[in-house]
């Protein structure tokens, strides 16, 4: 295991601890928020954008048998799951995550 954090969507290094610690990552140091909380991927693993979130759910479905190979959709609601989170994080910091 990587004693380093990262970003399960992009392989980013990000400051704080790795997932399997169960510890906090975060996505950046802002300089009006400070520390701000990497959520965890559906699936496991810090992801530092919504994009990064959603490319690692995808390569996670790819990855399990019986998948049925359409490459667009997220299984059940986690589509707007996803969406759901970020919007959160938006609003809670507003001009700091894209
Ligand atoms: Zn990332």
């Amino acid at each position: 295991m990587s004693e380093k954090a990262t970003c399960r969507g992009c392989g980013r290094v990000l400051e704080g601890h790795p997932y399997h610690t169960g510890k906090s990552a975060w996505i950046m140091n802002h300089r009006k928020y400070g520390l701000i909380r990497a959520p965890s991927c559906h699936y496991g693993g810090h992801v530092c954008s919504e994009r990064c979130d959603v490319k690692a759910c995808r390569e996670l479905e790819g990855s399990m048998p019986g998948y049925s190979g359409e490459p667009r959709r997220l299984s059940g609601n986690l589509d707007r799951e996803i969406a759901r989170k970020w919007d959160e994080l938006r609003r809670e910091y507003p001009g700091a995550i894209s």
